[in-house]
């Protein structure tokens, strides 16, 4: 969720904005690029939307956004119709998710992850669950790439928001936002000591 008191001064004043967490992904200019735009390395939102239509992918690319930076200072009552909109039609049976990968090497060199509307994390062979220490872990025996590259993915990917970790091996993890922020720290100090 993006926080008004985090809103960077560089969005034109109005509902929307863009927060200081943006990692500056692109996202939101492709979806939206009439209200969306690069202002110092970070996005910022240039010209409010002005019909249903701006709008719309407006709504579609805070629902996309990876680290959830966008926000709006009303209660965005329509938010539930722009949710309904995905997957969105790119052209014949191609479509837009609302998915989007990111590069975590470690476990291998190309390793991705893949995250689903900031909720359910695909971590692959990057992060896990594990029973027997209770808490997020990342496997070093079968680090066979680099593993402080793999810490250096950890820690990136420690700034996007998530509830799910659902892993290819390992258990599987749930929490609510917070928690998992936390959950991600701990991990990244386990993995320094590891
Ligand atoms: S989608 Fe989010 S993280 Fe990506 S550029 Fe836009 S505001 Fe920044």
């Amino acid at each position: 969720m993006a926080h008004l008191n985090q809103r960077r001064p560089e969005n034109i004043s109005g509902d929307f904005y863009v927060d200081n967490s943006c990692i500056d992904c692109d996202t939101c200019r492709w979806m939206a690029p009439e209200v969306f735009a690069s202002v110092g390395e970070q996005s910022a939102v240039y010209h409010q939307p002005a019909n249903e239509e701006e709008r719309l992918r407006s709504l579609q690319a805070l629902l996309s956004c990876p680290t959830a930076s966008i926000g709006t200072i009303e209660n965005p009552k329509d938010i539930k119709e722009a949710q309904e909109t995905f997957p969105i039609l790119v052209d014949e049976n191609v479509y837009h998710c609302g998915y989007h990968s990111e590069d975590v090497p470690g476990h291998t060199k190309g390793h991705t992850v893949l995250l689903y509307k900031n909720k359910y994390l695909f971590s692959g062979d990057h992060l896990a669950w594990s029973p027997e220490i209770n808490q997020l872990i990342a496997f070093r025996s079968v680090c066979w790439y680099s593993w402080t590259a793999q810490l250096k993915s950890m820690k990136k990917l420690a700034n996007y928001t998530f509830e799910w970790v659902l892993p290819g091996h390992g258990r599987r993890y749930r929490a609510d936002t917070e928690t998992v922020r936390q959950q991600m720290q701990n991990c990244i100090a386990w993995m320094e000591r590891n």
